[in-house]
This record gives structure tokens, C-alpha cells and sequence, in this order.
């Protein structure tokens, strides 16, 4: 009875071994056939088996342009309960065909990143410290001030008579973290206001 239980316990533990072994992928990438590259299945771990990409179940897919650099290369953005999911090359994009550089394909980052201030910062003139302002006090002291600049520097015409219609007063710097639809829509704000000194990192 003891040597048979001995016995037993012992083809068990070489079967668990040369279970182990097989499962190995190195081991599986030699003696499966199909994928003797280590490409595919034979290197793939029982999670990794069961794992499937974001872009599988986004609700919806918008083209956009990347921001960063003037090259401008097409975006697919993933979406999924209205939150950014995944952002990937487009490769209908004349421009980059479906290529993003490493900036352009972390720029999901620039929407979802913990880190990303979420509050109005706010330093006053001759102010040391950043203080945090609520939005609505923020947008009422943006608007006092382009009204006033406006008024106080509008251009109806130049020297000779000319008309000018615009005003010197105001301006806007924009960085690589606006978006092609907020920049569509910023150059639309300073246009109608009058500005003509409009820029923008990537200018596309
Ligand atoms: S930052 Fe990279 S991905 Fe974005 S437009 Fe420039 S080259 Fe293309």
C-alpha cells in the first residue's frame, strides 16, 4: 500500500514537471510548430491569452490631428462613456499613414494623466504663490480684462484712412497640449474679437 501511494506521488510530480516544462515559452515556441518565431500563441501567458485591446469595445472612434508638432499627423481617438480610451495612428492620413511618434502616441496622456492640473491656477501681479480660483470667478476676470484691453486699444483705422478693425491689445500663445478642435475653435474666439496675433506651437 505504502510503495504503490510512493509510486503514485511520483509519476504525479514528473506529469507537474513536464507540465511546467511545456509550459515554458521558450519550450513552446521549439515543439508547437505553428509559431517557432515566438511570435504569437507560444509565447502568450494564460493571461495574456485572455486579454483584449481598448479599441475592441470603444463606443465610439473620432479623427483628429495630433498637436504636438507642425508634421500634423492623423489620430484615431477611442472613446468609451464619453472618456478618451486609446489614441492610435490613422491610416487614411496622407501625412503620417497610420504612424505616430512617441510624443503623438502618448498624448492620450495629455487628457487622462493624473497629474494634469484640473483647478484654475492663478498668480497675482507681484504675487510668490500659485493660488487656486473656481472657475466662475476665473472667467469673470478673463472677460473684464479682454473687454477692457479692447476697448481701450481698438484700431478702427490706420494713418492713411484705411480700414483696420482690429485690435493690437490682445494675443494668444497656444502649447502643444490644445487640441486641434480647441485651436479650430480659439482662432475662431480671437478672429471675431478683433485679434490678429494668433499662434500656436504647431501651427497647422
Ligand atoms: S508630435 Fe509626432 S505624432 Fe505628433 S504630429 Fe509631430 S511627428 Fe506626428
Amino acid at each position: 500500500m505504502f510503495g504503490r501511494t510512493r509510486s503514485d506521488r511520483g509519476r504525479q510530480a514528473a506529469v507537474s514537471v513536464r507540465k511546467l516544462i511545456a509550459s515554458w515559452p521558450a519550450v513552446r515556441q521549439a515543439t508547437t510548430g505553428a509559431d517557432r518565431g515566438g511570435m504569437g500563441r507560444a509565447v502568450q501567458s494564460e493571461r495574456s491569452a485572455t486579454l483584449e485591446p481598448r479599441t475592441d469595445t470603444a463606443d465610439a472612434v473620432v479623427g483628429s490631428i495630433c498637436p504636438y508638432c507642425a508634421v500634423g499627423c492623423g489620430q484615431r481617438v477611442f472613446v468609451k462613456d464619453g472618456r478618451v480610451t486609446q489614441i492610435e495612428g490613422d491610416p487614411a492620413s496622407p501625412v503620417s499613414r497610420g504612424r505616430l511618434c512617441p510624443k503623438g502616441s502618448a498624448s492620450k496622456q495629455l487628457v487622462t494623466d493624473s497629474g494634469r492640473i484640473s483647478k484654475v491656477r492663478y498668480r497675482r501681479p507681484h504675487g510668490t504663490e500659485w493660488e487656486d480660483l473656481d472657475l466662475d470667478t476665473a472667467m469673470e476676470m478673463i472677460a473684464d480684462r479682454v473687454l477692457r484691453t479692447r476697448a481701450e486699444t481698438w484700431q478702427e483705422h490706420d494713418a492713411a484712412g484705411g480700414r483696420l478693425r482690429r485690435t493690437m491689445g490682445i494675443a494668444s500663445l497656444g502649447g502643444a497640449t490644445l487640441d486641434n478642435e480647441e485651436n479650430y475653435l480659439m482662432k475662431k474666439l480671437y478672429t471675431a474679437l478683433g485679434a490678429i496675433q494668433i499662434e500656436n506651437q504647431a501651427r497647422i
